[in-house]
């Protein structure tokens, strides 16, 4: 086989070495069934106890309430924009959105075409490189929307937005979830794709109060409803089989590793050297404030295109791929999710440390 290199993309993204060999020997036949993982019908016993398994393990993995849903939808979280306020947003209401990136844009985007919005903060103005540290709510929202980990920007929520009691907080989780401790009874929503710390493409998480789920509109297409989804297990229609196997797959790794108190740690210092590594370095600096520091997208530049650019090929060379910075932030972007190896990022400060003694020049 093809040596396996240091993959630092956004997402999708690397996945456990193990939990990739176990569907690689279940392809062919799940088990003892004859019938490839593939291949069986998700109505089926094998699949059934599979999606039972999955369920159970986000429960617990995720210590989420017992009045809280677990679905498994599709769409990407992109869905979830519009899916939100289309069933909790109305014209004669406001909804409010924390704006710390390109992602709570376009989620907010998506909500006027339903409702108000309010901007109760924004990050626009440094090119979103903090997380702001007031909000200013609306009187009455119908809900309030933010983005715990900016993919694009580098930046993270260390601590809950502070929202009135009986307000219904709603996260977009996508690029930090089950990547540290969660309280999931602050929230009346959380959501995520699967492609970063998960899973695979293809298959939504989104955890749900039930109070929540009852209230949405009536008059949306069916698909578009929750209920739908809650009341058929998330399988109203023929769900994305192979991701939910993967992402059970990965929760069981998650809990044999310790569940989210020791991933959480080891993402503390998976991250924490990279950044310390930047922070003394004479030739690379991060991009983002001190406080609202991403654990997953560690993002940085030189301060000089070509050079970041001669070190992306450089680095591409060496073993490390998918480190060039998004467009909007330029530089570089060093995603390392919960997947990612802690002698990983062992190996690229050592490659940064070899770049910098070749490149940087004294002033
Ligand atoms: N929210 C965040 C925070 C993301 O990082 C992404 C994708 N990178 C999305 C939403 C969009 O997700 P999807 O591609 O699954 O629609």
């Amino acid at each position: 086989m093809t040596q396996r290199i240091w993959n630092f993309s956004a997402g999708p993204a690397v996945l456990p070495e193990s939990v990739l060999e176990e569907a690689r020997n279940n392809l062919l036949s799940l088990g003892s069934t004859g019938i490839g993982i593939l291949e069986h019908s998700h109505r089926g016993k094998a699949f059934l106890a599979i999606y039972e398994e999955t369920e159970a393990l986000v429960r617990s993995v995720g210590d989420v309430p017992a009045d809280y849903k677990v679905l498994f939808l599709q769409g990407g979280a992109s869905t979830q924009f519009f899916q939100i306020p289309m069933n909790y947003l109305s014209s004669d209401r406001t909804a409010d959105y924390l704006v710390t990136g390109a992602w709570s844009e376009k989620a907010e985007e998506e909500a006027r075409r339903f409702g108000k919005t309010h901007l109760a903060c924004s990050s626009q103005d440094k090119n979103y490189s903090y997380i702001p540290a007031k909000c200013s709510f609306s009187a009455n929202p119908a809900y309030v929307h933010y983005t715990s980990n900016n993919t694009i920007f580098g930046t993270q929520w260390h601590n809950l937005p502070m929202v009135s009691n009986g307000v219904d907080l709603i996260c977009d989780a996508s690029s930090d979830i089950f990547s540290r401790p969660i309280d999931v009874s602050k929230y009346a929503m959380i959501y995520a794709g699967a492609q970063k710390n998960l899973g695979p493409a293809g298959v939504t998480l989104v955890l749900m109060r039930d109070e929540m789920i009852e209230r949405g509109a009536k008059n949306l297409p069916t698909m578009l409803q929750y209920r739908t989804h809650a009341k058929n297990e998330s399988m109203y229609n023929t769900p994305p089989t192979f991701a939910i196997y993967l992402v059970g797959l990965v929760l069981k790794w998650i809990k044999q590793g310790g569940g989210l108190t020791a991933i959480g740690e080891r993402n503390q210092k998976k991250a924490g050297k990279l950044y310390a590594y930047l922070d003394q370095s004479r030739l690379f600096k991060p991009t983002t404030a001190l406080d609202s520091r991403s654990q997953m997208n560690v993002t940085f530049v030189t301060g000089d295109a070509d050079l970041d650019a001669k070190f992306c090929s450089a680095a591409t060379q060496a073993g490390f791929d998918g480190l060039k910075g998004h467009r909007s932030v330029g530089g570089m972007r060093a995603s390392i999710y919960n997947a990612f190896p802690e002698a990983g990022i062992d190996a690229f400060i050592e490659f940064l440390k070899k770049f910098e003694a070749e490149n940087h020049k004294s002033p």
